[in-house]
């Protein structure tokens, strides 16, 4: 098989930096039949995610009389990777939208809706690998635009390695021929890192390596956390104008 590198002249087959993320562009509020939502993109990865809720729970049978139960559904469209993806749920989409799920679960205040639910749509109209994080960071702004009470953000970017090297937020060819993979993603509460709510690898790493990656991932979640609250703040600053 032909070698390819990936790293060439100390910088990434897009021109980043090891340390760099891919351009970011968030927007809440962009369906008006959702409670709360928001486009987002990652690189050339394009995301938008929407929010119902707190609602009735249907079926009824999965009702919690203690709280809110929540529910995440990833979905790819056909058109959004280069081979067609077959319409509908796969063990790759059910996976993902288990842990997805579980990652945003912490961060909301489900005690406060017993008997109720809250939905989220994720769809991928575009994927450029981390689509999970891309994801997660939007369906955490449109629970904040749903007005969902919440105990922080969550925010989500994966870590790589590449020819030897760790390198932030990969992008597909770094995600298909690099030697590791691993998605993280953060509770942010009061500006601080609190915990970890999504970890996942493939690949190899020394413990050494899995450490650092841990601290490069911190760092860019928290750029991307300022922009979540930047879209956030732009949304209510539109709301305030109309409101005029
Ligand atoms: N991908 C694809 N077809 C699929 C699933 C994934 O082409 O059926 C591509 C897509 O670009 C995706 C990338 O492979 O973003 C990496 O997929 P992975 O399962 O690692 O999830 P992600 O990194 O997107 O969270």
């Amino acid at each position: 098989m032909e070698e390819i590198r990936l790293i060439v002249d100390g910088k990434r087959l897009d021109g980043r930096g090891f340390e760099e993320l891919r351009p970011i562009k968030i927007e809440a509020g962009v369906l008006k039949r959702a409670d709360g939502s928001c486009y987002l993109e990652m690189g050339k990865n394009k995301v938008v995610a929407a929010v119902y809720g707190p609602r009735e729970v249907h079926p009824k049978h999965l009702e919690d009389p203690s709280m809110a139960i929540v529910r995440y559904r990833y979905s790819m469209a056909p058109f959004s990777v280069e081979d067609r993806k077959r319409p509908g749920p796969d063990r790759r989409s059910i996976e993902i939208s288990k842990v997805s799920r579980e990652a945003l679960e912490p961060v909301i205040m489900k005690e406060l809706f017993p008997r109720s639910a809250i939905d989220i749509f994720v769809e991928v109209l575009q994927a450029d690998a981390g689509s999970r994080t891309a994801c997660l960071n939007a369906a955490s702004v449109a629970l904040v635009d749903a007005g969902i009470p919440m105990r922080g953000m969550v925010t989500s970017v994966a870590v790589a390695k590449v020819d030897g090297v760790l390198v932030l937020d990969p992008m597909k060819e770094e995600d298909y021929y690099g030697e590791a993979d691993i998605p993280f993603a953060f509770l942010i509460r009061n500006g601080k890192i609190e915990s970890i709510t999504l970890l996942q690898m493939d690949g190899r790493v020394t413990a050494e390596e899995l450490r650092r990656a841990l601290e490069l991932a911190k760092k860019g979640a928290m750029q991307i956390y300022q922009l979540q609250r930047d879209a956030i703040m732009r949304k209510y600053i539109r709301e305030e104008e109309v409101v005029e």
